[in-house]
């Protein structure tokens, strides 16, 4: 039987080739995305038998009635990849309280309201697979974003923490941080400013969204069991974490 898989933020940018790498491996996937009806239409039809459903990550009834629908479409889920995510930059000292708490909903609260509905059935199933998508600036901070990188370190404490509760239960928890990738979010940045970052990346370029898919699918695989509370970055050696 195909493991079931749910990808939020899975129909544009990493979450798209996230998706489609399940996808091609024979997972049953169903895509979470927010607003971008066409870009859902698009994935759909792209990859017969992906289900896109909309709903917000950060409400929490909206996610507990998300999955429900997913579980009544395709069964039980196997593989959460909590992937969907927002910026809300600006320097601290001018931050509204709006920029922050949009992205800890979006970033932080959708990481309870996402997987508190599925771990349960995951632990007495005695198998789970949750991928958070963290990033490189909740490794090392960044300028700009005290929100965000505030958000994504959260995200790894709360993949340790519950890696260490899920051990036992075959149920693994891991983050990937990923560096700057090709997609929309960082084609929002200014020219200039993204030339001065690519200078800063050894491997001298952006990072490809299939480059974070591939490392999902090796954390999501049946053999990846004892790989639990790990944070795998994919940042082109931009910055090496103890
Ligand atoms: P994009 O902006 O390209 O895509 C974001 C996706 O998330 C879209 O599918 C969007 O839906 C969805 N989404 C946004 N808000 C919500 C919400 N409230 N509820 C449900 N879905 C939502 O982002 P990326 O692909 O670049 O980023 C994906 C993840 O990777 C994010 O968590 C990001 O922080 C992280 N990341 C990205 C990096 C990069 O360089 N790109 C670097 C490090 C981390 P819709 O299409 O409907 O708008």
């Amino acid at each position: 039987m195909a493991r079931i898989a749910v990808v939020t933020g899975g129909t544009r940018g990493i979450g798209l080739a996230i998706t489609a790498r399940l996808h091609s491996e024979g997972y049953k996937v169903a895509a979470n995305y927010s607003g971008n009806d066409e870009a859902a239409r698009a994935c759909a039809a792209s990859y017969p038998g992906v289900v896109c459903h909309k709903w917000d990550v950060g409400d929490e009834n909206a996610c507990r009635e998300g999955l429900a629908k997913v579980e009544a479409e395709l069964g039980p889920v196997d593989i959460l990849v909590n992937n969907a995510g927002i910026t809300r930059d600006g320097f601290f000292h001018k931050m509204t309280a709006g920029q922050w708490r949009d992205v800890m909903r979006v970033d932080l609260d959708s990481l309870f309201f996402m997987t508190r509905p599925v771990i349960e059935g995951m632990r007495a199933r005695g198998f789970g697979r949750i991928v958070n998508i963290a990033s490189i600036n909740g490794q090392k901070g960044q300028a700009g974003q005290v929100n965000y990188s505030a958000a994504k370190a959260g995200m790894i404490g709360f993949t340790k923490a519950l890696a260490m509760e899920g051990a036992a239960k075959g149920v693994t928890v891991n983050c990937i941080a990923p560096g700057y990738i090709d997609t929309d979010m960082v084609a929002a940045v200014p020219e200039e400013a993204l030339k001065k970052i690519i200078a800063t990346i050894p491997v001298g370029r952006l990072g490809k969204a299939e480059e974070i898919a591939r490392a999902v699918a090796f954390l999501a695989g049946d053999d990846a069991g004892f790989i639990t509370g790990a944070t795998l970055s994919v940042n082109g050696a931009q910055y090496i974490s103890g």
